[in-house]
């Protein structure tokens, strides 16, 4: 894990913004050596049982934490979820702070259900970045690049927003972001050239894909050398993916794209095929 190590997360408070998403703030002491890369750095979050306050693991060693940790009975086993840092600073007193923007999606999801809940003073660990440089930065935008394109639904919001605003002044963006209502289209910076079209979703389920692909179909896209960046439910950005390398011609290799969550499957559901071999994904954490 040498990039990677261990950290002790403790809420310091919580803010809501827009319909469907929390903002949890973070502090604690271990946050002086993580190192987050910004743009869409996660980071993976063990979160109590309900009936726990706070997060404790038998082993934080790297060669033993995985097995000690599955080794524990199911209703105490900490839940493993995968999130965004949305920004990590230090504030004008000291003190560093991580954000990360969690989407409620309902009660009897574990992450969705503990940050409703979330109370200063919890404390839950965390696997992330020791170094800025890291694999679990994946928008990797090439120097020639200067038409960046991207489609996020709500759980991808936060790692685009952070997106948006490390770009370059000079870089024309076109984004399509996908939420569940009005008001969860958030204010965000973003270079100059940036045109954001806000798909609401109004019927989840089936049809969602076509919803998104019937706004970036329209778009008339502005000349330029493109770099993709898809992220959301797996479903979606398959589909978005293919319009982009089928209908526009975009080169594969420039399109970056994750599965955030699939309908229908929690993330135990995904790590286990992705373990199995059976998830034709980019990476362990894709949902695709
Ligand atoms: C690299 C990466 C970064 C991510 N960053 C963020 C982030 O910053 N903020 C964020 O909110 N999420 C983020 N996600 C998505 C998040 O990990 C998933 O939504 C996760 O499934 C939430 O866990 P849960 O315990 O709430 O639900 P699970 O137990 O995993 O799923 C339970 C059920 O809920 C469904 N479900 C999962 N997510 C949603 C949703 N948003 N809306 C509706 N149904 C859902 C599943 O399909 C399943 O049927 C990220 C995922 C990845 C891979």
């Amino acid at each position: 894990m040498t990039d990677f190590g261990f950290f002790e997360f403790e809420v310091l408070r919580t803010r809501r913004l827009g319909h469907s998403f929390l903002r949890v703030t973070f502090g604690g002491e271990s946050l002086r050596d993580f190192r987050s890369g910004g743009f869409d750095q996660s980071l993976s979050l063990f979160l109590p049982q309900p009936h726990r306050e706070h997060t404790e693991l038998p082993s934080t060693a790297e060669d033993t934490w995985f097995g000690a940790w599955r080794g524990m009975p199911d209703e105490d086993r900490p839940v493993m979820r995968s999130y965004t840092v949305r920004e990590q600073r230090r504030t004008p007193a000291g003190v560093d702070e991580v954000d990360i923007d969690f989407v409620l999606h309902g009660d009897s999801s574990p992450a969705s259900h503990w940050a409703g809940r979330a109370v200063p003073g919890s404390r839950i660990m965390v696997i992330g970045p020791r170094v800025a440089e890291n694999k679990s930065v994946r928008f990797q935008r090439p120097s020639d690049a200067d038409l960046v394109l991207v489609y996020a639904d709500e759980t991808a919001l936060p790692a685009a927003a952070a997106i948006l605003e490390r770009l370059p002044a000079d870089v024309r963006v076109r984004a399509w972001f996908e939420v569940p209502h009005a008001d969860d289209r958030l204010a965000l910076s973003a270079p100059a050239d940036t045109e954001i079209t806000w798909v609401v979703r109004e019927d989840p389920g089936a049809g969602r894909a076509e919803h998104v692909l019937a706004a970036v179909r329209k778009a008339d896209l502005p000349a330029g050398t493109p770099y993709v960046w898809l992220a959301g439910e797996a479903g979606t950005v398959r589909a978005v993916r293919r319009h982009f390398v089928q209908e526009r011609s975009v080169d594969r290799k420039s399109v970056r794209f994750t599965g955030y969550w699939r309908l229908g499957a929690s993330e135990e559901q995904l790590l286990a095929e992705a373990y199995a071999g059976q998830a034709p994904s980019e990476d362990p954490e894709s949902a695709l």
